[in-house]
């Protein structure tokens, strides 16, 4: 039987870049969600330190490791101090990602792999680490009808080309056939594996295109829904697809974009 509520209390969950914007909300919604949290961050130990204390507040427990997610040893250390804390883990968000912009023509192969490496490699690494403890451990019914879930976090930009982007919109397609690939290889082994795809969410990654209200009108053309995104918005798509609400789900890319994907400016027939 499916609980009733979105519960996720004994269970423990792994949330990468959470030092801030959307892995911070996400950490926090696992942590009322009731899950356990393990708050990784590269560079702001004083923001995840943050998410711990509002996990904790909400009465779940929760860790602060620092680790690059696109260095294979610092996966593995996350992983390793993961288990020390909580013996295993049930729930992985690869939420880490970032931005180098430039016009192509422009762009140094520095910032084109700077971003591949996080965005993509970093993400394979942590999903990689998350399905071996999946398929090494015995199933645990009374937590989760999975034998574990992944989350990664993809983006609009997935399925809308953005130039002056090239190497996040191909990090974030990559994202999208890796997900896809991943799922189709361990559903049977009962592993589900999803993306959540932001569409413009409130967050330091993009303060450019709210900050100022020409910047935030420009943007509100792009979506039909008519607000900016708030990190919450992810989050509580983040927690129903860790739950057994969605557990017949995986392979699947969950917009949550304000319709941003929905091709706006044919709204009056194009
Ligand atoms: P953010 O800049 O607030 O968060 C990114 C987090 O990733 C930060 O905490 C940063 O420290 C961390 N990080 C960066 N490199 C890392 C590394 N090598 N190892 C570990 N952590 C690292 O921005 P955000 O908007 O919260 O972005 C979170 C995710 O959501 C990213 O994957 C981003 O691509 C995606 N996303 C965001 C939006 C949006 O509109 N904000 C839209 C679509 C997708």
């Amino acid at each position: 039987m499916t609980k009733p509520v979105l519960d996720l209390s004994g269970q423990v969950a792994v949330v990468t870049g959470a030092s801030s914007g959307i892995g911070q909300a996400v950490a926090i919604g696992l942590g009322r969600a009731g899950a356990a949290v393990v708050v990784n961050y590269r560079g702001e130990r004083d923001g995840a330190e943050e998410t711990a204390e509002a996990v904790k507040a909400a009465g779940a427990k929760a860790v602060v490791v620092h680790a690059d997610v696109s260095s294979e040893a610092d996966v593995m250390e996350l992983f390793r101090r993961t288990k020390e804390a909580f013996g295993s883990f049930q729930i992985l968000v690869a939420n880490a990602g970032l931005q180098r912009d430039a016009p192509a023509h422009e762009m140094s192969l520095d910032d084109w792999r700077k971003v591949i490496d996080v965005n993509l490699t970093g993400q394979f690494l942590c999903c990689r680490a998350a399905i071996r403890e999946y398929l090494a451990r015995d199933p645990q019914p009374e937590l989760s009808r999975a034998a574990g879930k992944i989350i990664c976090m993809s983006s609009v930009h997935e399925r809308i080309m953005w130039a002056g982007h090239v190497n996040y919109a191909a990090s974030k397609g990559g994202v999208m056939l890796m997900m896809q690939s991943l799922a189709q290889e361990y559903a049977a082994r009962k592993i589900r594996i999803n993306s959540i795809a932001p569409g413009a969410i409130k967050t330091p990654i993009n303060r450019d295109a709210w900050e100022t209200p020409e910047a935030l009108a420009k943007l509100l053309k792009l979506i039909p829904y008519g607000r900016i995104g708030e990190p919450e918005d992810i989050a509580n798509a983040a927690v129903w697809l860790a739950s057994d609400h969605s557990d017949y789900v995986t392979g699947a890319t969950l917009f949550v974009d304000g319709g941003m994907t929905l091709y706006p400016e044919f709204r009056d027939g194009g």
